[in-house]
């Protein structure tokens, strides 16, 4: 809220109970009765009369002060006047100004000062004041030029996403550069990553590179109580912003504002779909040229209402990873920076200690290990006060979320690795861009990335097979290395399994049926898309054969990957122990670590 119009509410409140207090409180004058009045007048001691309707006002003359009398009928009082030869005047008693103070000015007052009492209890930020000042007015905190003071050097490990937000802050620094060769500058960029990976960080470093304004607000500040504030203090916020460009506009947690409309419980989501729909047509009306660009944050992508994703809205899209084991090193060192660490602190065992830890915890780790040292009366940070530090933090997430034990690492670190590593020696499949035991998402404990190294409108049989061997590659190599198989594999098998029966029932690419497809409408080549139950046009005895034919092509690829791994063994161990010790490798580097060429199609 700004300083000014508060300061200017309370001034006015200020003259108002002054000018109440005079008004209500009377000349200090005596009281005389009416009789006693009337013995004065008869001998001349007052002067000065002021007659209103139900008082009379003068002056005793002896001691020249001040009285009153409350009237009573007396038709002879103008005649005694008169008589006594006193000077005196009418006046209409006008008390309209105080009615109307007592009965509207004074309630208002006790009632504003009531709410704004209430409301400060409740831990609301506004007032009264703010209330009439700034109704509907968007709370954006505007970040003065100087103020945001967060560069890339604060964030770490991310990379990828810095890469991608470097073109922005250029756009932001020398807008004039872009507009000039007419290029279409992105309006809206979604930052995604799960909670605490520094989203908010990095968006306020783009302001801070850039060195423009910076306006943030959270999606759930703009969901309020009243219809319609919402998208005032939309409308407000891109007003606000032009008028600063170049700016950032962020909103932070865009999922409390943009969930998909028509979802949300009763009551409330009018008020949110307004404030949508205002964000939508603020997007779209405004002039990216000017210089600004909207960031928004979100961890659940997933339940963001699709108008926002659209192109010309947030259509360019960052992932804001879990850091792997050089980036908690990394953002270990920074938030080190300011702390006394002793000479036996590693951060580099301390980062390989922290699986599963985002730079939010690891900042917490820092401040609880210095706060452990304190209590100690050490002067400086000890390896031993760290790991009291993640023993307490990691006792906490193990509550919020999982976070895998070594033996859980090593199982996935050689699931993750046997796909890869079919993937590899397999010809005709994509190469592995990275492989990750970081956790990616809710669901995957790692991950195996494969690019294609060109587009692809069709594939062939053996392609498809090869496919389904990479898929199974996972479980082979658990069951290879650990004799032991996992629920880690149950992914990897539903999308073999899909494949499979597309292979059997839709391309026609069994012996046993030739070129016969049991589908009736013909789906898109992709296909990781589950398979759409429809009506069954066959036999019984059909289906039967129908499942032997897919459970062959399953078992002949697992018959053959487990050869091909079992063949290779020593190159499984070799890429497992080094995926351990970085957690993620990049696809260039596993090639060299398994002594495999790159791989080249012809065209
Ligand atoms: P998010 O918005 O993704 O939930 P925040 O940006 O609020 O995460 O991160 C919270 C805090 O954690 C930051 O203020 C910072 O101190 C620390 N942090 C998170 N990620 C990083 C990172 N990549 N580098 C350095 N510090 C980080
Ligand atoms: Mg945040
Ligand atoms: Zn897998």
């Amino acid at each position: 809220m700004k300083k000014g119009p508060q300061i200017l509410f309370y001034v006015m409140l200020f003259i108002l109970f002054i000018s109440l207090f005079r008004m209500l409180s009377t000349p200090p004058s005596e009281q005389l009765d009416y009789s006693k009045f009337k013995s004065l007048v008869a001998s001349k001691q007052v002067k000065d009369l002021v007659v209103t309707q139900d008082m009379i006002r003068g002056v005793l003359v002896d001691q020249s002060k001040p009285f009153r009398v409350v009237r009573v009928t007396d038709d002879d009082l103008v005649k005694n006047l008169e008589a006594a030869g006193v000077n005196y005047r009418g006046e209409i008693s006008d008390n309209w100004l105080k009615d109307f103070v007592l009965i509207w000015i004074l309630p208002i007052i006790v009632f504003l000062l009531i709410w704004s009492f209430i409301i400060r209890r409740m831990g609301g930020a506004g007032g009264p004041g703010e209330m009439f000042m700034s109704f509907g007015k968007s709370k954006a905190k505007l970040y003065a030029e100087s103020d945001v003071k967060v560069s890339f050097n604060d964030v770490a490990g991310v990379e990828e996403a810095k890469e991608e937000l470097i073109e922005i802050i250029d756009f932001l620094r020398y807008p004039d550069k872009f507009t000039k060769l007419g290029g279409r500058i992105p309006k809206g960029v979604l930052l995604v990553g799960p909670p605490g990976t520094g989203k908010t960080l990095l968006a306020k470093a783009v302001a801070g590179e850039a060195k423009v304004p910076f306006f943030s607000m959270s999606g759930s500040e703009f969901v309020e109580m009243f219809v319609g504030v919402g998208a005032s203090r939309v409308r407000d916020l891109f007003q606000q912003a032009v008028q600063k460009a170049p700016c950032i506009i962020f909103i932070d947690e865009l999922d409390a504002l943009g969930r998909a409309r028509g979802t949300g419980m009763a009551g409330g989501h009018e008020e949110r779909e307004q404030t949508l729909n205002q964000l939508l047509a603020e997007m779209d009306g405004f002039d990216a040229r000017k210089g600004v660009i909207i960031m928004a944050a979100t961890n659940r992508p997933e339940v963001l209402d699709p108008a926002l994703l659209r192109a010309g809205r947030f259509d360019r899209h960052v992932l804001v990873d879990r850091p792997n084991i050089k980036d908690r090193e990394d953002i270990l060192k920074i938030h080190a920076r300011g702390v006394k660490l002793s000479t036996n602190v590693d951060l580099a065992i301390l980062a390989a200690r922290t699986v599963g830890f985002v730079g939010a915890d690891l900042a917490n780790m820092v401040n609880e290990a210095a706060l452990l040292a304190a209590r100690k009366n050490k002067t400086e940070v000890e390896m031993t006060d760290f790991e009291a530090a993640i023993d307490r933090i990691v006792a906490g997430l193990e509550k919020k979320r999982r976070v895998m034990n070594k033996k859980e690492k090593e199982i996935v670190a050689y699931h993750e690795c046997g796909h890869t590593l079919t993937a590899e020696l397999l010809p005709t499949t994509d190469p592995v861009h990275r492989v990750s035991i970081v956790q990616r998402g809710i669901a995957a404990l790692g991950y195996t990335l494969q690019l294609p190294t060109e587009d692809r409108y069709l594939m062939t049989k053996s392609e498809l097979q090869d496919k389904l061997c990479v898929m199974l590659g996972g479980r082979v190599a658990e069951e290879i290395v650990f004799n032991e198989i996992s629920t880690g594999a149950q992914n990897d098998l539903q999308r073999a399994a899909d494949i499979a029966r597309s292979m059997v029932k839709e391309f026609g690419m069994t012996e046993r049926f030739g070129p016969l497809t049991f589908e009736k409408e013909r789906r898109p080549l992709f296909l990781d898309v589950g398979l759409t139950g429809g009506a069954k046009e066959y036999s019984e005895e059909t289906a039967r054969q129908i499942d032997e034919e897919v459970k062959r092509f399953i078992n002949d690829a697992y018959g053959k990957v487990k050869e091909m791994l079992a063949a290779n063994q020593d190159k499984l161990r070799t890429l497992a122990a080094a995926l351990l010790e970085k957690e993620t490798i990049e696809g260039e580097e596993i090639r060299k670590i398994l002594g495999l060429p790159e791989k080249k199609r012809e065209a």
